[in-house]
């Protein structure tokens, strides 16, 4: 697999803390991608990193050809990095359909791509509803985003994220609070994404990580202490070391 996006000596400093620590990563074209680690070993920064949510301090990042180290979380999406937080971020005053609607628009660029009403229905509207459909969502169209529970707020921003059209979805926790069936479907969705787009999945349920991914890397106080296929990492000491000593 070519490289989509590699990672190259990364590191991200709070302070005296070293969040993220000359951290190298490589996510492949149509890769399903996991990082596991214990709390506190750097994960959801290092997603920070690559979206553009925070800035390296040291080291490069290139994505698609493009070294974007500098480029901002806009300009990163635009660029075709899509991301779903920990925490569902949605419009809460807006439809559900609506939701799904700017989340494209803006990707489109905003009315440049869809000055007609015919195009704007093409592109928007109903690539829309087919997205809603596809995460189970397409009988919640017309719902204030507000009113639904926090499974189906993720499943909402699943569809903005796709919205966008992305080659590299970021993934930050998603299974977090959500119900048995929900992890279910969540599952069911993530294994049907097209293989033209890629994953990197921060996950702490390590059934749906050794279900998912292609490849693993584990890291341990903002360190990466290994990666390789799920069998490999499954059994690797070094990865029950890192464990074992953040209990
Ligand atoms: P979890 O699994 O608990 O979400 P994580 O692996 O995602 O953890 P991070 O959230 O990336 O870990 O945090 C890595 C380290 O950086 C932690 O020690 C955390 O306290 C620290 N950290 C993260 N963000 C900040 C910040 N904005 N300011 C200061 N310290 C931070």
């Amino acid at each position: 697999m070519s490289a989509l996006l590699t990672a190259e000596a990364v590191t991200r400093r709070y302070g005296s803390l070293v969040a993220v620590n000359r951290v190298d990563l490589r996510v492949g074209e149509g890769e399903r991608h996991a990082l596991i680690g214990p709390n506190g070993a750097g994960k959801t920064t290092l997603l920070d990193l690559i979206g553009g949510a925070s800035r390296a301090d040291e080291g490069r990042i290139v994505f698609a050809g493009r070294d974007v180290t500098r480029l901002g979380p806009a300009r990163r999406a635009r660029n075709g990095i899509g991301r779903i937080h920990q925490r569902p971020a949605v419009w809460p005053t807006l439809s559900v359909l609506e939701n799904v609607v700017v989340a494209g628009w803006r990707q489109a660029g905003g009315f440049r791509g869809v000055g007609s009403r015919g195009r704007f229905r093409r592109r928007l509207a109903e690539p829309a509803a087919e997205l809603l459909d596809r995460v189970g969502l397409a009988g919640s169209a017309p719902t204030t985003a507000a009113h639904l529970s926090h499974g189906e707020r993720r499943q909402l921003e699943i569809a903005m994220a796709l919205a966008g059209r992305p080659r590299l979805l970021l993934l930050d926790e998603p299974a977090a609070g959500l119900s048995g069936v929900e992890v279910h479907r969540l599952v069911e969705l993530l294994a049907a994404l097209p293989r033209e787009m890629s994953v990197l999945l921060v996950e702490h349920r390590l059934d749906l990580v050794y279900a998912l991914a292609d490849t693993v890397t584990v890291l341990h106080d903002g360190r990466l202490v290994a990666s390789g296929v799920p069998d490999e990492i499954r059994n690797a000491p070094a990865v029950r070391r890192a464990y074992a000593e953040a209990v």
